[in-house]
């Protein structure tokens, strides 16, 4: 897929105020710092579309961009920032969580995972809390070009292979450098063939 055009939408705290359904969507998400406005801003080849964070854990909104006029790209708040208080923290779950079972357009949630770390507990608890609430996801390894190829294929067969102990089905994973452009195309290809089959079942309807 290539990119046609990009613009960012609206802000909203809760899901009621997202834009209409009327187009695919796949959501963003992952630790604070894990690289997703770059990732965000790599894909969409621009330099400012998603802010990379200056206060992490400030920004609790659900953030909309439109892309090619065709699908939503969105940009949630991170998880694991340590300075959030008690009440932030139930506020952002409240949020995600209401998103992401109300949200009737989700196609996708790329879950990123930071490739220079071992399985970090945050991000296994979030995968199986999706698993849990049956929403199709896939997983980004950011941030490939911090260690050798050899590093960061460890990280990932070991995060896979926690998963492993709970999941018979592991869905598809990609491995991106947002420095070095790496991982966009298979990433674009796959949301591209994803719409296909979202427009195409719209039309059957
Ligand atoms: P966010 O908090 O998840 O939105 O993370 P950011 O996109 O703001 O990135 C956090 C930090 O990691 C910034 O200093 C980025 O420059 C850096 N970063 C993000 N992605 C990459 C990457 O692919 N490679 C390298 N080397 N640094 C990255």
């Amino acid at each position: 897929m290539e990119i046609r055009s990009a613009k960012y939408l609206i802000s909203n705290p809760k899901v009621e105020g997202c834009p209409a359904p009327d187009k695919p969507e796949y959501a963003f998400i992952g630790r604070s710092n894990v690289g997703k406005s770059s990732l965000i801003n790599m894909l969409t080849n621009q330099t400012k579309l998603a802010k990379t964070s200056g206060s992490p854990g400030k920004t609790q909104l659900i953030n909309h961009f439109i892309i090619n006029n065709e699908w939503y790209m969105v940009d949630l708040p991170g998880y694991g920032f340590a300075k959030v208080s008690q009440k932030q923290r139930a506020s952002w779950e409240k949020m995600i969580a209401n998103y992401l079972e109300k949200r009737e357009n989700l196609v996708c949630v790329f879950v990123l995972i930071d490739s220079r770390l071992k399985p970090q507990e945050l991000d296994l608890e979030f995968i199986a809390n999706l698993g849990e609430k049956g929403i199709p996801f896939c997983m980004v390894f950011t941030k490939a070009d911090k260690n050798t190829q050899r590093e960061t294929a460890a990280n990932v067969r070991s995060f896979i292979e926690k998963m492993k102990e709970d999941w018979e089905f592991i869905p598809q994973k990609f491995v991106t450098s947002s420095v070095k452009f790496h991982g966009r195309k298979d990433i674009l290809n796959y949301i591209g063939e994803l719409n296909e089959q979202w427009y195409k079942g719209d039309a059957e309807e």
